[in-house]
C-alpha cells in the first residue's frame, strides 16, 4: 500500500507533491486510460481560482466502456465470498485512515473546506468502509414453512447488479464511500461519475481501493464535463440495474424521469432546507453551539445545513445576539491556514447565488446583522452573515443557501414553529433545541423529515440511515438500511418435501 505523502501541517511543496502523485485518467476495467477523444479538463483551487490539475474528461464511448466493464465483472463479483469483499473494504478503511492527511489536504485543495473539517470528513467517509465491511457477512435471507404446511418459502438476497453513482462536490470522499461501500458489500459492480468540480479525491480513493484488492471492472470511474451526455445512455441501457444520485433536487427529478424508461431502481439523496428550532426552554449555550455546527459545517455547503433558524419569541433577541457574536468570530481563510474556520465557496456561481439570496432578503425587509458581502481578492470567499427578522415568503427561506448565511425567523407557539418548519417541499433533516422531552418527541413525530436532531446540530453517522422525505429524495444510505439499497429480494417457492 502506498504511504501517506503529506503531514498534518502541509507546505506548498506537499500540495504539489500530492497533486503530482495522482492518477489523471479514467479508470475502466482495472486500467487508467486517457479519454477516447484525448479530452481533458481543469480542476481549480477555489481559494485562488488557479488550476490544480488537468485530468481526462470521459466521452459517451468511455461511459459505454465503463458499463461494459461493470457488466462483464458482475457475475464473478456477485459470487465472491462475503469475507473476501469485507476484507477489501477493511483494507481500504485502514489505507484511507493511514492516508488521512493526504485525503484531507486534497479535499481542502479542490473543494475549499478547512483542513480540520476535511479531516472530519475522512473519518466520516472511511467509517462507511468499516461499517459495511462489518455488514457484509450479515447479508441473510429466511426460510419458512408456508402457513398451510404444504410448501417451503426461501427468501434470498441477491446483489442488484451494475450500478451508476453520480455524486456532488460538497463531500468528495464521503458521498462516494456512502455508495461504494454498501455496493461492494452487496456484491454489485459500479460506474462512478464524480462531480466535475472535485474529482481528484475520487481518483485517489480509486487508487487506494485498487491497492486494497478490488478486482478489475468492479469500480469504474468516468469523471467528465458532459455529465448528462455521458450518463444519459447508461441510464437507458438495460444492463444497468440501479442509479444512486446525490445532488440537487432539480437534477434528481430529471434523472428519476429518465430512469423510468428501464424502471430502474433509484436512490435519490437530494436537496434540503433544514429548519433549526430553538424553544424558549432550550439550553441556550447548547442551542448556539448546535446552530453554529448545523449552519457552518462545511461552510454552509451541506444538504443538512440549517437553512432556516426558527427561534421562539422569548429568547429570540438573546439567541440572535449570541449567534451573531459567534459568527463574527469565525475566521474566513484558505482551508490550509490553521486559523481557518470557513474556506471559500466552491466557485463563483455559488458565491453569486449566496449574495443574491442575501440581497433579496434585505430587499424583502430582513435586517442585516452581520456580513453580507463577498470578501475582496482572489478566491470565492463570503463573509459569515446573519439576517434577523426575515419575513415569511423571502426567497432565502425557500431555497438552499449553500453558504455561511444564517437567516433568523421568530415564532410564538410550538404549533406555529412546526408549521413554519414543515412549510417547504424539502424534508431531509430538522433540528430542535428544547429541555422538554415530551416536546422533543412530539416534534420527532410532527416534523416532515427523514432525520431529526434533538438538542444536536449534527445527525450524520455511518451507522444510521441517512435520507429524506418529500422532495429531498428516496432511499437511505448508511445503517443496516444502507445495504438494502443494493440487494434484491428473491423468493423461491419449494414443494412440500414430504409430499408423496
Ligand atoms: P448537482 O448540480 O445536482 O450535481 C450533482 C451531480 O450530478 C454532479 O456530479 C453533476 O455533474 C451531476 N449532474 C448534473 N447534471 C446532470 C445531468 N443532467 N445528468 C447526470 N448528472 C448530472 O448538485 P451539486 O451542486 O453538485 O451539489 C449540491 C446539491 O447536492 C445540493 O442540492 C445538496 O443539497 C445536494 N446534496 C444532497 C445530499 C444528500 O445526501 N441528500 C448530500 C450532499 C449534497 P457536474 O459536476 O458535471 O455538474
Amino acid at each position: 500500500m502506498s504511504r501517506a505523502l503529506v503531514t498534518s501541517t502541509p507546505t506548498p511543496d506537499d500540495e504539489r507533491r500530492l497533486i503530482d502523485s495522482l492518477p489523471t485518467g479514467l479508470f475502466i476495467g482495472g486500467e487508467w486510460r486517457a479519454a477516447s477523444d484525448g479530452g481533458t479538463f481543469d480542476v481549480l483551487d477555489p481559494s485562488t481560482g488557479l488550476v490544480l490539475a488537468s485530468i481526462a474528461s470521459a466521452t459517451q464511448a468511455d461511459g459505454a466502456a465503463a458499463l461494459d466493464a461493470a457488466a462483464d465483472a458482475q457475475r464473478a463479483w456477485g459470487r465472491t465470498a462475503p469475507r473476501e469483499r469485507a476484507e477489501i473494504l477493511r483494507r481500504a478503511f485502514e489505507a484511507v485512515t493511514e492516508r488521512a492527511d493526504d485525503f484531507a489536504l486534497l479535499m481542502t485543495l479542490e473543494m475549499g473546506k478547512p483542513l480540520a473539517e476535511a479531516r472530519g470528513e475522512v473519518v466520516y467517509g472511511a467509517e462507511f468502509l468499516r461499517w459495511f465491511s462489518e455488514e457484509t457477512a450479515r447479508i441473510a435471507g429466511r426460510f419458512a414453512m408456508a402457513p398451510d404446511g404444504n410448501s417451503r418459502l426461501l427468501v434470498m438476497k441477491r446483489p442488484v447488479g451494475p450500478s451508476l453513482f453520480i455524486t456532488p462536490w460538497n463531500f468528495p470522499l464521503a458521498m462516494a464511500t456512502r455508495k461504494i461501500a454498501p455496493a461492494i458489500a452487496a456484491g454489485c459492480t459500479m460506474v462512478l461519475k464524480p462531480a466535475a468540480l472535485t474529482p481528484l479525491t475520487a481518483l485517489l480513493f480509486t487508487q487506494v481501493l485498487t491497492e486494497a484488492g478490488l478486482p478489475a471492472g468492479v469500480l469504474n470511474v468516468i469523471q467528465t464535463t458532459k455529465a448528462g451526455a455521458v450518463t444519459g445512455p447508461l441510464i437507458q441501457d438495460p444492463r444497468l440495474r440501479k442509479l444512486s444520485f446525490t445532488g440537487s433536487t432539480e437534477v434528481g427529478r430529471r434523472l428519476i424521469a429518465d430512469a423510468a424508461h428501464q424502471v430502474l431502481r433509484v436512490s435519490m439523496e437530494l436537496g434540503g432546507n433544514a429548519p433549526l428550532l430553538v424553544f424558549d426552554d432550550a439550553d441556550l449555550d447548547r442551542a448556539v453551539d448546535g446552530a453554529m455546527l448545523a449552519k457552518m459545517r462545511n461552510g454552509g455547503e451541506a444538504c443538512t445545513a440549517a437553512n432556516r433558524i426558527l427561534v421562539q419569541q422569548g429568547i429570540a433577541a438573546e439567541f440572535s445576539r449570541r449567534l451573531t457574536e459567534r459568527m463574527a468570530a469565525h475566521t474566513v481563510a484558505r482551508g490550509t491556514d490553521p486559523s481557518s474556520k470557513t474556506g471559500p465557496l466552491v466557485d463563483e456561481g455559488t458565491r453569486d447565488k449566496v449574495h443574491e439570496l442575501v440581497t433579496s432578503a434585505v430587499e424583502a425587509g430582513a435586517t442585516l446583522a452581520l456580513g453580507g458581502r463577498a470578501v475582496p481578492g482572489a478566491g470565492y470567499f463570503y463573509e459569515p452573515t446573519v439576517l434577523t427578522d426575515v419575513p415569511a415568503g423571502a426567497r432565502i427561506l425557500n431555497e438552499e443557501i449553500f453558504g455561511p448565511v444564517a437567516p433568523i425567523v421568530t415564532f410564538t407557539t410550538e404549533e406555529q414553529g412546526i408549521q413554519l418548519a414543515n412549510a417547504t417541499e424539502y424534508g431531509l433533516v430538522a433540528y430542535a433545541f428544547t429541555r422538554d422531552l415530551n416536546r422533543g418527541l412530539r416534534l420527532a413525530e410532527e416534523l416532515e423529515v427523514g432525520m431529526f436532531g434533538l438538542n444536536t446540530g449534527i445527525v450524520s453517522n455511518p451507522a444510521a440511515p441517512f435520507g429524506g422525505v418529500k422532495q429531498s429524495g428516496t432511499g437511505r444510505e448508511g445503517g443496516i438500511e444502507g445495504i438494502e439499497e443494493y440487494l434484491e429480494t428473491r423468493y423461491v417457492g419449494i414443494a412440500d418435501p414430504y409430499a408423496p
